[in-house]
């Protein structure tokens, strides 16, 4: 089933957060010389049009990237991400751009990607968007499979997305099983699990995001990051996500901190607010 299309979804409140945590960890990356891989299991199309019918439909780029926008003085540690989204709109006209194409702005000559990507017409966007590129592979295939055919990366170093789109309940284990399978094979990689925050009445779904998020934090003896962003929990439907970062780089938790704080305050016609939660499971502690 490929229902699901992130067209509708570009530069919304999710997107913003997660694509910002991303640049980060790829700065952070490129501080050393070594190379790193990136891996994206969940590419989707890698660009974006904010102006197509898709992303008009619910327009909701207004409550993420548009509000960002709108705001004035927004601090250092959100430059980075904003001048690429000015980048790609240079690119592309009203474009918005999606994961792979933040992380494909990091990529030295040392430095490699793996991009799986299942629909087929957002795989030919993405392929297209990449040819040419030899650091880059796009595969149109099942990226849970896809991760343990490449751990551990040559270079021991990398950043994995997990960005389902979670239209069926069992995506949430099997985010746990490739966790697992790619830990195992490469256990200081750095992990970033996506998940929605919902409000609906059939509440199997939640459930299912509660039990991954509590096998997260209890399975993997690696230190952890995790953070939710809520828009508006009275709204309906998606009110917000989260992101689970195992090895977040160090100095992340402060800047996403920073960062955070200020994505509460630039919109008072929504009730923004947001948790971080640092495990250093060596410790056996929890850093609020
Ligand atoms: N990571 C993208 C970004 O931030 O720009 C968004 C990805 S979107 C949430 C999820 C994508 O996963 C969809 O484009 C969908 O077609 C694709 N997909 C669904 N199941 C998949 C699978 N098993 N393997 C690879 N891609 C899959």
């Amino acid at each position: 089933m490929l229902s699901y299309r992130h067209a509708f979804h570009a530069g919304n409140h999710a997107d913003v957060i997660k694509h910002l945590t991303l640049v980060l960890c790829c700065e952070h990356f490129c501080k050393k010389d070594k190379g790193f891989s990136y891996i994206d299991t969940h590419a989707g199309a890698g660009m974006y049009d904010l102006k197509s019918a898709p992303a008009t439909k619910n327009n909701e780029q207004i409550d993420g990237i548009g509000a960002l926008k709108k705001s004035t003085k927004h601090p250092k540690v959100l430059n980075s991400y904003l001048n690429f989204v000015e980048q790609a709109k240079k690119q592309r006209k009203n474009a918005y751009p999606g994961s792979p194409w933040f992380a494909s702005q990091y990529l030295r000559p040392q430095d490699q990607a793996n991009l799986f990507e299942l629909h087929p017409k957002d795989f030919h966007s993405l392929s297209s968007l990449f040819s040419g590129n030899r650091r880059i592979q796009t595969k149109q295939s099942d990226g849970y499979m896809g991760l343990k055919s490449l751990f551990p990366p040559p270079s021991r170093r990398a950043i994995t997305l997990i960005d389902p789109p979670y239209e069926q309940e069992k995506e949430y284990q099997s985010v746990i099983h490739t966790l697992k399978e790619g830990i195992s094979r490469f256990n200081s990689g750095t992990y970033i699990v996506w998940y929605p925050l919902i409000n609906r009445s059939n509440t199997t779904k939640n459930k299912a995001g509660e039990k991954m998020l509590k096998q997260i934090k209890s399975l993997f003896k690696q230190e952890q990051l995790h953070t939710q962003f809520i828009l508006d929990k009275d709204l309906s439907g998606m009110y917000g996500s989260g992101l689970a970062i195992i090895n977040p780089p160090w100095g992340l938790k402060e800047q996403l901190q920073e960062a955070l704080t200020f994505l509460c305050s630039i919109d008072e016609t929504k009730k923004r607010e947001f948790t971080l939660e640092a495990i250093d499971v060596n410790q056996g502690s929890s850093k609020r």
